[in-house]
């Protein structure tokens, strides 16, 4: 490292209020009960706001006024075109903001200043696309001269429940945020408590871009049962919950949705691999798979955080990747020249630790391996890269969600599609070779939602996102995000 006295703390975002509200109705409200939790800076660990605590009270009130929102309010009846005009201002207003609501997202997350802002881009663009799709929306419609004609009645459904996590918080929220009002629904939204801070701009923009009272609610507070999370799910008048988070709260979920039959989408964990065969352009695959694992800390529902190498570029792929991760500048998240800051919350980085200490046990230690020097507070992890680990380590199967990498190697390309697909998660893979045949082949093989050949895990706003196995349910993304928001309905006449 270099020789300068580094700087352990950071400056908290001007003008902060004492309390994060809930939002209701247009409204910013306390929970009813008076009671709030603290919000943890993840570079000290001090908490330095409390957020409103929502309990199942708090989320009928916000239910209610979603309701009526939905049932007297103007928005699902608006045309497309009037709805799509307020979604453009929210997107222009999510840009202006860029620069705040990125220094907002780093203090609370911990997350590297420079990826925060592309996060703030990408929830701008969300809204810009969605205007535009429902705009461009059609629908089927199918004729048997003179004998019968069919068409789609598409409607919005009600109250779409939101509930979304702590990596990329604002963004995700705007990934659902909205599709879900583009379609004419009204919401609830609960973001992850470890990070509340992002949301607490929504209702400022949406007020400004002309957004109707009532479309958008907002609770603050824990996810479990007797809080704001667990009632949101359980609620009779919320027919469709979109989740995001861990596989396992997806699975609680699920059986907490299941007696009311609700609509659901869930995005949940990965283990994804990233396939380097032997005949791949080395030096990219190996600047692709840093990023893939160490960008935004890597806490990334699709990192690549299995590397999977031929035997015949094995050793040298390891000690390049080795070397490369020890150049992977851990920093404050504010400063400019960080790649990998703070972990959200000091319970994350209990367990990313934990599976660090693991590791050590059960593969080679190449990289990284706690804590850095510089920073004896705060969540900060070096970049830590294990190799040869075997597909029976839990490292190689369990998510670990940090800048933490398991290296396996293979020999031949039945081997190596094995072991991709040996985990519960399927959410993304990459894959480097420069054999056309087999990167399609390999491809419709893998077991993924997603898979870039030969790229980096730039998407299409158009294309389906969504994993298989354990890594989610149903697909959101274009079209399917407008089919998942609203209930298509086929009218058939006699002619
Ligand atoms: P988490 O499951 O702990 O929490 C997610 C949200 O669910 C939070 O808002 C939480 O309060 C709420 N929650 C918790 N228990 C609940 C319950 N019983 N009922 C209702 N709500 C409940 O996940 P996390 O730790 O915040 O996020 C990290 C996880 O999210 C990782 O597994 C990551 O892979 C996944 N993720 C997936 C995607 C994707 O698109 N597939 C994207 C980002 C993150």
């Amino acid at each position: 490292g270099e020789q300068t006295t580094e700087q352990t703390s950071q400056t908290p975002p001007a003008d902060l209020p004492e309390v994060l509200r809930h939002y209701i109705g247009g409204q910013f409200v306390d929970s009813l009960d008076g009671e709030t939790f603290e919000v943890l800076d993840p570079v000290t660990n001090r908490p330095y706001i409390r957020a409103a605590s929502g309990k199942p009270a708090d989320i009928d009130a916000a239910v209610a006024a979603a309701k009526d929102a939905f049932e007297n309010g103007p928005w699902p009846l608006m045309l497309p075109r009037e709805r799509a005009k307020v979604l453009h201002r929210i997107a222009d207003i999510v840009e202006s903001r860029g620069q705040d609501l990125a220094q907002m997202e780093c203090f609370d997350t911990g997350l590297p200043i420079t990826q925060a802002l592309g996060q703030a881009k990408r929830a701008a663009e969300n809204f810009r696309f969605f205007a535009d799709l429902i705009v461009a929306q059609h629908d089927d419609a199918f004729k048997v001269p003179g004998r019968q004609a069919n068409y789609v009645n598409r409607k919005p459904i009600g109250v779409a429940g939101l509930i979304t996590p702590w990596n990329t918080p604002f963004m995700l929220e705007s990934w659902k945020l909205a599709p879900a009002i583009a379609t004419g629904n009204t919401v609830v939204l609960k973001p992850a408590e470890f990070t509340p801070l992002s949301a607490s701009l929504w209702p400022g923009i949406f007020e400004e871009a002309g957004l109707p009272a009532g479309v958008f609610n907002l609770v603050n507070g824990y996810g479990e049962e007797g809080y704001a999370g667990d009632s949101l799910v359980k609620h009779p008048d919320v027919p469709l919950i979109s989740f995001t988070g861990e596989s396992t709260t997806g699975q609680i979920i699920f059986a907490n949705a299941a007696p009311q039959l609700k609509g659901l989408s869930m995005e949940l964990g990965g283990k994804s691999p990233a396939v380097i065969f032997e005949d791949a352009d080395l030096e990219t695959a190996i600047d692709a798979t840093i990023f893939g694992v160490f960008s935004l800390n890597g806490e990334r529902c699709t990192a690549g955080s299995r590397i999977l190498v031929q035997r015949s570029i094995y050793d040298e792929f390891v000690s390049r990747y080795a070397a490369q991760a020890d150049r992977v500048k851990v920093g404050l998240p504010q400063d400019e020249k960080t790649e990998v800051g703070a972990l959200v919350h000091p319970e994350h980085f209990e367990k990313v630790m934990s599976y660090v200490e693991l590791g050590t046990q059960e593969a080679k230690l190449v990289a990284g391996g706690g804590r850095p020097e510089q920073f004896p507070e705060g969540n900060f992890v070096r970049p830590t890269v294990f190799a040869d680990v075997s597909p029976e380590a839990r490292i190689f199967q369990e998510e670990i969600f940090g800048p933490v990498v398991a290296i396996t190697p293979f020999d031949t390309e039945e081997e190596a599609l094995e072991l991709a697909n040996n985990t519960r998660y399927g959410l993304a893979a990459y894959i480097w070779t420069n054999d056309l045949k087999r990167a399609h082949n390999f491809s419709q093989n893998v077991e993924a939602g997603m898979v870039w050949l030969n790229s980096n895990n730039v998407r299409d706003l158009r294309t389906p996102f969504g994993g298989v196995k354990a890594s989610g349910l149903g697909h959101e993304g274009g079209y399917r995000s407008i089919d998942f928001y609203t209930d298509q309905q086929a009218v058939h006449i006699n002619l």
